[in-house]
């Protein structure tokens, strides 16, 4: 396992060395280049020994909403005072978006304060932890968990039975695709080649995204009991969380909850009883793009594959692979043990189930709530949020990759189609409120500042458009823009959209696009070198 074995000496070196990775080749027969080219590729690889405090400051969208910028460069001017004792750098989300700014000081996340962030305030601070308490779907109250897994086993309940309930429930993956899960879990089993595979993808990363961290933290049982059903119904032979290496909290928790339930005797016991693993990610925004998944766990550079074909037919080491997320996995347990009618029960305006959606940004109680899935965005920010801290003037409704809409949708419902109605989607379960007083174009070259930076670089259009598209924005964000790169950008986004290998491609100018669409003055007066908000640099 090259990943892991990376990770080890890493851990134990602080980074990797050239003598350390040409002693692993020598000693393994692994080609110097297989080494460089995984260690080169996942932003938590080192290949320079790390200063002593290592600081990195999340600069996407939630964050750059509550303060980063001010954060970043107060920081940075002090690390530069520092003789190099502290190395601080952008990056990537964190997952931490309710707590942002988010920071991590020698990979510990805490908050910085927006206003004079210094690194003695950082050591200071209290680490960040994730939700506790019972989680609202969870059927078990103690005592008889894994019972559903226990009922399969003993025959009490056919593998027929779990598939036509989920089919029924209308349970959807949650993970941003919305395909049917019952559908997937029944394709997959009905594949003949082995070994097969169950994934559980952990590795939510899209700036605003945070509510699988919050379930694996709260309810670690109902995910892996979720996985154990699946790999009993589709016939695998190992089970795996692939979890993003920010999550140490959900990881232990899941550790925790294996010791546990081998301990209570709850799990499958035998030959035929699946391997259960945990891989922590080195990282990268692409590797929740399900097929760079599968890449990493080859050991190889997380790129996406071209589909088809599936992971449900050709998926890790080319066999048939289910995958869903934390949040499906959960779910799935709970319709199976609480019923179809409950899950159905719930819901408003055409959604049906109960959905977890984290919210950031602009508002009072950040944080990850359990909705009924439907209810209006309105209802969401003001009944759950305790409404917004300036008056509304935009939301992400799914995510970075949703785009942006106007606070005039803001009684639209969080739902699949009435979303893809107003051309956006549920997306991750994201939805970060935007008040007045924000500039959207620096908003939308923020997240085409994201996919820019997570781009894996596989495919022309992605990593050249990306690259293009941020450097027009940013023309027009100091005041150098012409109205005459408009056609140019909207040709370069519908090239991006049509051409690019993966989702990442395909919706980068996302931003963009819809901040056009639905804030057009605004974004066209900084052609003309004029920042309405007074946000962007060329303001004055
Ligand atoms: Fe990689 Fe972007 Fe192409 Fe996806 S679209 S494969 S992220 S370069």
């Amino acid at each position: 396992m090259l990943i892991d074995d990376l990770r080890a000496i890493q851990e134990t070196e602080g980074y990797l060395p050239r003598e350390k990775l040409e002693q692993y080749s020598r000693e393994t027969s692994t080609p110097l280049y297989r080494l460089h080219e995984v260690a080169t590729f996942y932003p938590w690889f080192r290949t320079e020994p790390p200063a002593e405090t290592e600081i990195l400051v999340c600069t996407d969208l939630s964050c750059h909403l509550s303060g980063a910028p001010q954060v970043l460069s107060a920081l940075a001017a002090e690390a530069e005072s520092s003789e190099g004792q502290v190395a601080v750098h952008a990056c990537s989300c964190l997952g931490r978006c309710e707590s942002g700014p988010a920071v991590t000081i020698n990979d510990r996340p805490v908050t910085a304060p927006a206003e004079g962030a210094t690194v003695a305030h950082l050591v200071a601070a209290p680490s960040l932890a994730s939700g506790h308490g019972r989680l609202e779907i969870d059927p078990y109250d103690g005592g008889s968990d894994y019972a559903i897994l226990g009922r399969l086993q003993n025959g009490a309940l056919s593998a027929d039975e779990v598939v036509a309930a989920l089919k029924e429930s209308g349970l959807r993956g949650m993970g941003g695709a919305g395909f049917p899960a019952g559908v997937k879990w029944d394709l997959v089993r009905k594949e003949a080649a082995t070994p097969k595979y169950v994934i559980c993808n952990a590795d939510e990363s899209e700036p605003g995204t945070f509510k699988d961290r919050d379930i694996l933290a709260r309810a670690p049982h109902l995910v892996w009991e979720g996985m154990l059903i699946a790999a009993s119904i589709v016939g695998a032979s190992e089970a795996i969380v692939y979890i993003r290496h920010e999550y140490q909290d959900g990881k232990k928790a899941l550790e925790d909850e294996l010791r546990r339930a081998t301990a209570a005797g709850r799990l499958p016991t035998g030959p035929s009883a699946p391997t259960l693993r945990i891989f922590e990610s080195p990282g990268g925004y692409i590797c929740g793009e399900e097929t760079a998944l599968l890449e990493a766990l080859e050991d190889k550079r997380a790129e996406p594959r071209n589909k088809p074909p599936f992971p449900g037919t050709f998926g890790l080491h080319g066999m048939p692979t289910l995958i869903n997320n934390v949040e499906t996995f959960a779910l799935a347990t709970a319709i199976l043990s609480r019923g179809v009618d409950w899950y159905q029960s719930i819901g408003e305006n055409g959604g049906v189930g109960p959905k977890y959606l984290a919210l950031s940004g602009d508002v009072h109680r950040p944080g990850v709530y359990s909705v009924p899935l439907g209810i209006t965005i309105r209802q969401f920010l003001d009944e759950y949020g305790g409404g917004t801290t300036r008056p509304l003037k935009a939301i992400a409704p799914g995510g970075a990759s949703s785009g942006f809409l106007p606070a005039s949708l803001v009684d639209t419902p969080l739902e699949f189609g009435a979303l893809q109605q107003v051309g956006s989607m549920l997306g991750s379960g994201a939805v970060v409120a935007i008040g007045e007083g924000r500039c959207m174009l620096d908003l939308a070259l923020n997240v085409c500042g994201f996919f820019k930076n997570e781009s894996c670089g596989k495919c022309v259009p992605c990593r050249v458009g990306s690259e293009k598209l941020v450097y027009l924005l940013e023309g027009w964000r100091r005041g150098a823009g012409r109205r005459k790169d408009l056609p140019l950008i909207e040709e370069l986004a519908a090239g991006m959209a049509d051409a690019s290998i993966c989702g990442l491609g395909q919706v980068a100018p996302a931003p963009f696009v819809s901040a056009l669409k639905h804030f057009e003055e605004e974004i066209l007066a900084h052609a003309d070198g004029r920042c309405p908000e007074g946000v962007c640099p060329m303001a004055t």
